[in-house]
């Protein structure tokens, strides 16, 4: 009989485990991203993450051919 109550709190532990496992598997890694700081392109005005972002002459460009247009 005690044998049966060890399997189930086993079960019962591998479950809560597997469980808290999946729920920090499930939150998005995109978080990261979505928080990152947008900047407009002075060129063509879309919004570029800062980190993808072209920095010229303290001006934002979503590209390197929008930074060599410059402000449209
Ligand atoms: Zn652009």
């Amino acid at each position: 009989m005690g044998r049966i109550i060890l399997i189930l709190v086993l079960v019962f532990i591998a479950y809560v485990f597997v469980k808290s496992f999946l729920r920090r598997d499930q939150r998005p890694a995109a978080d990261a991203d979505q928080a990152e700081h947008m900047v407009a392109c002075r060129h063509c005005q879309v919004n570029v993450p800062t980190s993808e972002a072209l920095l010229a002459g303290g001006h934002y460009y979503c590209s390197e051919e929008h930074r060599r247009l410059g402000a449209g």
